[in-house]
Protein backbone atom coordinates (compact mmCIF):
# COMPACT_ATOMS: atom_id res chain seq x y z
CA UNK A 1 0.00 0.00 0.00
CA UNK A 2 1.57 3.45 -0.66
CA UNK A 3 2.80 5.42 2.24
CA UNK A 4 1.82 9.35 1.38
CA UNK A 5 1.73 9.09 -2.42
CA UNK A 6 5.14 8.50 -1.35
CA UNK A 7 4.54 4.42 -2.39
CA UNK A 8 6.31 1.24 -1.31
CA UNK A 9 8.09 1.77 1.49
CA UNK A 10 9.38 4.87 0.85
CA UNK A 11 12.82 6.24 1.75
CA UNK A 12 11.29 7.81 4.64
CA UNK A 13 13.10 5.67 7.66
CA UNK A 14 13.29 9.51 9.02
CA UNK A 15 9.91 9.66 10.23
CA UNK A 16 10.11 5.95 11.01
CA UNK A 17 12.74 6.70 13.63
CA UNK A 18 10.98 9.80 15.09
CA UNK A 19 8.09 7.25 15.60
CA UNK A 20 10.17 4.90 16.54
CA UNK A 21 11.74 7.27 19.32
CA UNK A 22 8.03 8.26 20.46
CA UNK A 23 6.86 4.45 20.70
CA UNK A 24 9.69 4.36 22.92
CA UNK A 25 8.66 7.29 24.73
CA UNK A 26 4.97 6.63 25.27
CA UNK A 27 5.89 3.07 26.01
CA UNK A 28 7.68 4.57 29.01
CA UNK A 29 10.92 2.58 27.96
CA UNK A 30 14.20 3.96 26.97
CA UNK A 31 14.68 6.23 23.59
CA UNK A 32 16.76 3.47 21.90
CA UNK A 33 14.67 0.61 22.59
CA UNK A 34 12.25 1.04 19.63
CA UNK A 35 15.40 0.64 17.50
CA UNK A 36 15.80 -3.42 18.59
CA UNK A 37 12.43 -4.04 18.11
CA UNK A 38 12.91 -3.95 14.38
CA UNK A 39 14.52 -2.13 11.88
CA UNK A 40 13.21 1.22 10.30
CA UNK A 41 11.72 -0.42 7.57
CA UNK A 42 9.81 -3.30 10.27
CA UNK A 43 8.46 -0.17 11.09
CA UNK A 44 7.36 1.62 8.00
CA UNK A 45 6.20 -2.01 6.77
CA UNK A 46 3.44 -1.31 9.69
CA UNK A 47 2.16 1.83 7.68
CA UNK A 48 2.14 3.70 11.23
CA UNK A 49 -0.77 6.01 10.94
CA UNK A 50 1.28 8.93 12.59
CA UNK A 51 4.03 8.08 10.40
CA UNK A 52 1.77 8.97 7.40
CA UNK A 53 0.45 12.18 9.34
CA UNK A 54 4.18 13.65 10.00
CA UNK A 55 4.52 12.77 6.27
CA UNK A 56 1.41 14.28 4.69
CA UNK A 57 1.94 17.50 6.96
CA UNK A 58 5.35 18.45 6.23
CA UNK A 59 7.01 16.70 2.89
CA UNK A 60 6.55 18.94 -0.05
CA UNK A 61 8.27 17.12 -3.03
CA UNK A 62 9.61 18.62 -6.22
CA UNK A 63 7.63 16.25 -9.00
CA UNK A 64 11.51 15.75 -9.98
CA UNK A 65 12.88 14.81 -6.92
CA UNK A 66 9.36 12.64 -7.07
CA UNK A 67 9.87 10.99 -9.85
CA UNK A 68 13.43 10.72 -9.18
CA UNK A 69 13.09 9.13 -6.05
CA UNK A 70 10.15 6.81 -7.74
CA UNK A 71 12.88 5.78 -9.83
CA UNK A 72 15.48 4.66 -7.40
CA UNK A 73 13.01 3.15 -5.29
CA UNK A 74 13.44 0.12 -8.58
CA UNK A 75 16.63 -0.39 -7.87
CA UNK A 76 17.78 -2.95 -6.07
CA UNK A 77 20.33 -0.77 -3.66
CA UNK A 78 17.72 1.47 -3.06
CA UNK A 79 18.18 1.24 0.29
CA UNK A 80 20.76 3.75 0.48
CA UNK A 81 18.39 5.98 -1.12
CA UNK A 82 18.35 9.43 1.56
CA UNK A 83 15.19 10.56 3.66
CA UNK A 84 12.73 12.90 1.51
CA UNK A 85 11.82 14.25 4.68
CA UNK A 86 15.65 14.95 5.82
CA UNK A 87 16.59 16.63 2.49
CA UNK A 88 13.80 18.60 2.41
CA UNK A 89 15.57 19.43 5.61
CA UNK A 90 18.67 20.30 4.80
CA UNK A 91 17.56 22.42 1.90
CA UNK A 92 15.90 24.47 4.04
CA UNK A 93 19.12 25.06 6.01
CA UNK A 94 20.79 25.57 3.00
CA UNK A 95 18.32 27.87 1.97
CA UNK A 96 18.59 30.00 5.39
CA UNK A 97 22.12 30.06 5.26
CA UNK A 98 22.12 31.62 1.55
CA UNK A 99 23.97 28.84 0.56
CA UNK A 100 25.76 29.11 -2.81
CA UNK A 101 28.30 26.49 -2.91
CA UNK A 102 27.08 22.42 -1.67
CA UNK A 103 29.35 19.12 -1.36
CA UNK A 104 27.30 16.18 -1.14
CA UNK A 105 29.89 13.03 -0.60
CA UNK A 106 28.11 10.25 -2.08
CA UNK A 107 25.63 10.34 -4.64
CA UNK A 108 23.96 7.62 -5.44
CA UNK A 109 21.19 8.35 -8.25
CA UNK A 110 21.48 11.89 -6.68
CA UNK A 111 18.39 12.95 -4.81
CA UNK A 112 20.12 14.66 -2.88
CA UNK A 113 22.19 16.74 -4.94
CA UNK A 114 19.10 17.52 -7.09
CA UNK A 115 17.37 18.22 -3.97
CA UNK A 116 20.41 20.97 -2.83
CA UNK A 117 20.83 22.17 -6.67
CA UNK A 118 16.98 23.29 -6.58
CA UNK A 119 17.69 25.87 -3.35
CA UNK A 120 21.12 26.93 -4.90
CA UNK A 121 21.27 29.94 -6.52
CA UNK A 122 21.61 30.25 -10.69
CA UNK A 123 25.22 31.00 -9.94
CA UNK A 124 25.45 27.98 -7.35
CA UNK A 125 27.38 24.78 -7.72
CA UNK A 126 27.38 21.25 -6.34
CA UNK A 127 30.46 19.26 -5.70
CA UNK A 128 29.00 15.58 -5.76
CA UNK A 129 31.40 13.20 -5.23
CA UNK A 130 30.97 9.22 -5.93
CA UNK A 131 32.91 5.89 -7.34
CA UNK A 132 29.93 5.04 -9.24
CA UNK A 133 28.66 6.60 -12.45
CA UNK A 134 26.30 3.84 -13.07
CA UNK A 135 24.12 5.39 -10.18
CA UNK A 136 24.45 9.01 -11.12
CA UNK A 137 23.46 8.04 -14.46
CA UNK A 138 20.14 7.41 -13.35
CA UNK A 139 19.72 10.69 -11.86
CA UNK A 140 21.47 12.98 -14.46
CA UNK A 141 18.42 12.89 -17.23
CA UNK A 142 16.07 14.45 -13.95
CA UNK A 143 18.83 16.97 -13.07
CA UNK A 144 18.41 18.08 -16.42
CA UNK A 145 14.50 17.67 -17.05
CA UNK A 146 14.88 20.06 -13.46
CA UNK A 147 17.11 22.41 -15.51
CA UNK A 148 19.78 22.22 -12.87
CA UNK A 149 21.97 20.30 -14.24
CA UNK A 150 24.54 23.19 -14.96
CA UNK A 151 25.04 23.60 -11.02
CA UNK A 152 26.07 20.19 -10.35
CA UNK A 153 29.97 19.43 -10.92
CA UNK A 154 29.70 15.41 -11.10
CA UNK A 155 33.17 13.51 -9.63
CA UNK A 156 33.31 10.29 -10.34
CA UNK A 157 36.70 9.32 -8.28
CA UNK A 158 37.31 8.25 -4.54
CA UNK A 159 35.85 11.25 -3.02
CA UNK A 160 38.66 11.79 -0.71
CA UNK A 161 40.70 12.79 -3.72
CA UNK A 162 37.89 15.43 -4.93
CA UNK A 163 38.09 17.10 -1.48
CA UNK A 164 41.45 17.07 -1.50
CA UNK A 165 41.65 18.46 -5.01
CA UNK A 166 39.51 21.16 -3.93
CA UNK A 167 41.76 22.15 -1.32
CA UNK A 168 44.76 22.06 -3.14
CA UNK A 169 42.75 24.42 -5.60
CA UNK A 170 42.33 26.93 -3.01
CA UNK A 171 38.91 26.19 -2.12
CA UNK A 172 38.87 26.39 2.05
CA UNK A 173 36.49 28.43 3.56
CA UNK A 174 34.51 28.69 0.15
CA UNK A 175 31.36 26.21 1.05
CA UNK A 176 28.39 26.48 2.77
CA UNK A 177 27.02 23.19 2.82
CA UNK A 178 28.14 19.24 3.01
CA UNK A 179 26.54 15.81 3.87
CA UNK A 180 28.53 13.40 4.47
CA UNK A 181 26.95 9.92 2.97
CA UNK A 182 29.10 7.85 1.45
CA UNK A 183 31.88 4.81 2.69
CA UNK A 184 31.40 5.05 6.69
CA UNK A 185 34.85 4.00 7.28
CA UNK A 186 35.99 7.24 4.98
CA UNK A 187 33.63 9.81 7.33
CA UNK A 188 36.82 11.16 9.53
CA UNK A 189 38.74 12.07 6.44
CA UNK A 190 35.44 13.50 5.07
CA UNK A 191 34.34 15.35 8.15
CA UNK A 192 38.04 17.02 8.68
CA UNK A 193 38.53 17.70 4.79
CA UNK A 194 34.98 19.57 4.62
CA UNK A 195 35.53 21.47 7.86
CA UNK A 196 38.25 23.42 5.97
CA UNK A 197 35.98 23.48 3.05
CA UNK A 198 33.28 25.35 4.54
CA UNK A 199 33.39 28.56 6.12
CA UNK A 200 32.70 29.58 9.16
CA UNK A 201 28.49 29.42 9.85
CA UNK A 202 28.59 26.50 7.37
CA UNK A 203 26.64 23.22 8.09
CA UNK A 204 28.39 19.49 7.75
CA UNK A 205 25.64 17.30 8.02
CA UNK A 206 26.80 13.74 8.76
CA UNK A 207 24.38 10.89 7.94
CA UNK A 208 23.40 7.31 9.55
CA UNK A 209 25.54 8.50 12.66
CA UNK A 210 22.77 5.97 14.65
CA UNK A 211 23.52 3.11 11.79
CA UNK A 212 20.09 1.13 12.84
CA UNK A 213 20.82 1.56 16.19
CA UNK A 214 24.10 -0.62 16.43
CA UNK A 215 26.34 2.26 17.85
CA UNK A 216 24.28 1.53 20.48
CA UNK A 217 26.77 -1.94 21.17
CA UNK A 218 29.43 -1.35 18.79
CA UNK A 219 31.84 -4.82 17.90
CA UNK A 220 35.07 -4.40 17.34
CA UNK A 221 35.27 -6.25 14.27
CA UNK A 222 32.54 -3.72 12.92
CA UNK A 223 34.24 -1.16 10.93
CA UNK A 224 31.90 0.65 9.99
CA UNK A 225 30.05 0.88 13.37
CA UNK A 226 32.96 1.69 15.15
CA UNK A 227 33.48 4.94 12.59
CA UNK A 228 30.21 6.36 13.01
CA UNK A 229 30.58 5.71 16.87
CA UNK A 230 33.77 7.38 17.19
CA UNK A 231 33.16 10.21 15.06
CA UNK A 232 29.72 10.47 17.37
CA UNK A 233 32.54 10.94 20.15
CA UNK A 234 34.56 13.20 18.44
CA UNK A 235 31.75 15.62 17.57
CA UNK A 236 30.29 15.49 21.19
CA UNK A 237 33.72 16.76 22.06
CA UNK A 238 34.88 18.99 18.92
CA UNK A 239 35.08 23.04 20.26
CA UNK A 240 35.28 23.86 16.08
CA UNK A 241 31.53 23.25 15.84
CA UNK A 242 28.58 23.08 17.41
CA UNK A 243 26.07 20.18 16.75
CA UNK A 244 22.97 18.83 16.92
CA UNK A 245 22.03 15.15 16.33
CA UNK A 246 18.36 14.75 14.63
CA UNK A 247 16.43 10.75 15.14
CA UNK A 248 15.69 11.37 11.74
CA UNK A 249 16.03 9.10 9.14
CA UNK A 250 19.15 6.87 10.48
CA UNK A 251 20.39 9.63 12.36
CA UNK A 252 21.50 13.05 11.03
CA UNK A 253 24.47 15.34 13.01
CA UNK A 254 24.47 18.75 12.13
CA UNK A 255 27.68 20.66 12.77
CA UNK A 256 27.59 24.14 12.50
CA UNK A 257 31.19 25.88 12.09
CA UNK A 258 32.20 28.09 14.36
N1 LIG B 1 23.29 10.91 -0.68
C1 LIG B 1 22.68 9.89 -1.54
C2 LIG B 1 21.22 10.23 -1.79
O1 LIG B 1 20.90 11.42 -1.90
O2 LIG B 1 20.37 9.34 -1.91
C3 LIG B 1 22.91 8.50 -1.01
C4 LIG B 1 24.38 8.08 -0.99
S1 LIG B 1 24.62 6.34 -0.81
C5 LIG B 1 24.12 6.05 0.83
C6 LIG B 1 26.38 6.16 -0.71
C7 LIG B 1 27.14 6.41 -2.02
O3 LIG B 1 28.52 6.55 -1.68
C8 LIG B 1 27.05 5.33 -3.07
O4 LIG B 1 26.53 5.85 -4.27
C9 LIG B 1 28.50 4.87 -3.26
O5 LIG B 1 28.84 4.58 -4.60
C10 LIG B 1 29.27 6.09 -2.76
N2 LIG B 1 30.64 5.82 -2.30
C11 LIG B 1 31.11 4.74 -1.65
N3 LIG B 1 32.42 4.87 -1.41
C12 LIG B 1 32.80 6.07 -1.92
C13 LIG B 1 34.02 6.79 -1.97
N4 LIG B 1 35.14 6.29 -1.46
N5 LIG B 1 34.02 8.00 -2.57
C14 LIG B 1 32.88 8.51 -3.09
N6 LIG B 1 31.70 7.88 -3.06
C15 LIG B 1 31.66 6.68 -2.49
CA1 LIG C 1 22.69 7.61 4.10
Amino acid sequence: MPVLGLSKEAAVGSAALALAAAAGFWAGRRYHSAYNTGTMKGILAKNNPLLQYVLDHSLREHPSLKKLRLLTLDLPQKGMLVCPDQAQLMANLARLIKARKALEIGVFTGYNTLSMALVLPEDGRVVACDINEDFASVGKPVWKEAGVEHKIDLRIKPASQTLDELLASGEAGTFDFAFIDADKEGYNDYYEKCLRLIRKGGIIAIDNVLWHGRVLNPRKDDLETQSLHDLNEKLFRDPRVNITMIPMGDGVTLAFKL
